[in-house]
C-alpha cells in the first residue's frame, strides 16, 4: 500500500539533490519525499555500518553493507511510489559533480566532509542554483542556506576549507543523532522553501542549534565578504532572487 503523499503546490516535478545519505540526508530525504517533491536525487559513495544505525533512522540492520543510496531509495520508495529518484553509489567530485548538481533545482550539503562542503558551494556559486549548507559536530548542528550572488556563501566566511588535521579532530568528536536530525529537516524545509518560490529563513543566517544547555539556539546574520568570488556583497540587488 501507497501511502498518500501531498504534491507540491508549484512545481510538480521540482527536483532536490541531497548530497550524503548520513545522520542529516536520511531525515532530508524522509520530509522531502513525504511533502511530495517529484524528483529526488541520492548520491554517497559509503555502504551501511552498525555505528551508522543510531543516526540513520532509515536503516535496519537488514540492510548492513549495502550501499546507502540503494537502501534509501528502496525505503523511500515504500513511502512514495509518486517520487522519481536517482541515485549515485559515488562520491561528488571534480568531475561529476557540476553535471549532476546542474540536474536540480536545489541541493542539501549533507556530507560530513569539508572539502566536499566547498566544492557543492563552488558548483552552486559557479550555476546560480542554491544550497542549504549542514554540519553537525558533537552536541552542535549548524544550516545556512546560499542563495548565490544574493546571500554569503561559504568562502565569505571561510576562504579556504581546513587543514586534514582539523577535519581529523571534528571527526573524533562524534555526532548525536537527534541533532543530526533535526538539522537534516531544517535543510529539508529551506529547500521546500526555496522550491515554493519563498525566501527562506537562512538565507545569509546561521542557525545553530546547541543541544546542551549552555548553547540553545541561535541565529547569526552572515554578511558576505567584498571580493568573495560569489559576488553577493558586490552585486546591487534590484529584486529579491526568488521573484
Ligand atoms: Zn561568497
Amino acid at each position: 500500500m501507497t501511502t498518500h503523499v501531498p504534491r507540491p503546490i508549484n512545481q510538480v516535478r521540482a527536483g532536490i539533490l541531497i548530497v550524503g545519505l548520513g545522520g542529516l540526508g536520511v531525515p532530508a530525504a524522509v520530509a522531502a519525499v513525504r511533502a511530495g517533491v517529484g524528483r529526488l536525487g541520492l548520491i554517497d559513495p559509503d555502504p551501511i555500518e552498525l555505528s551508522n544505525l543510531h543516526r540513520q533512522v532509515l536503516y535496519t540492520v537488514a540492510d548492513l553493507e549495502q550501499p546507502k543510496v540503494s537502501a534509501a531509495k528502496r525505503h523511500l520508495r515504500r513511502i512514495s511510489d509518486q517520487v522519481e529518484i536517482q541515485s549515485y553509489h559515488s562520491g561528488l567530485n571534480l568531475t561529476n559533480a557540476e553535471s549532476i548538481i546542474d540536474q536540480y533545482d536545489f541541493t542539501i550539503d549533507a556530507t560530513d566532509n569539508p572539502l566536499t562542503k566547498f566544492l557543492i558551494n563552488d558548483i552552486c556559486v559557479a550555476l546560480g542554483r542554491p544550497f542549504c549548507y549542514g554540519g553537525v559536530l558533537g552536541m552542535t548542528g549548524q544550516a545556512m542556506t546560499v542563495l548565490p550572488g544574493y546571500s554569503a556563501c561559504l568562502r565569505c566566511l571561510f576562504e579556504e576549507p581546513p587543514e586534514d588535521d582539523e577535519i581529523a579532530s571534528c571527526r573524533d568528536a562524534g555526532i548525536i543523532g537527534p541533532v543530526a536530525g533535526a538539522i537534516g529537516e531544517v535543510e529539508a524545509a529551506e529547500a521546500l522553501c526555496c522550491l515554493a518560490g519563498k525566501m527562506p529563513a537562512l538565507a545569509g543566517r546561521m542557525l545553530t542549534y546547541d543541544a546542551s544547555a549552555t548553547g540553545g539556539i541561535r541565529l547569526t546574520p552572515i554578511a558576505a565578504r567584498p571580493g568573495c568570488r560569489c559576488g553577493a556583497a558586490d552585486k546591487v540587488m534590484t529584486k529579491a532572487p526568488l521573484d
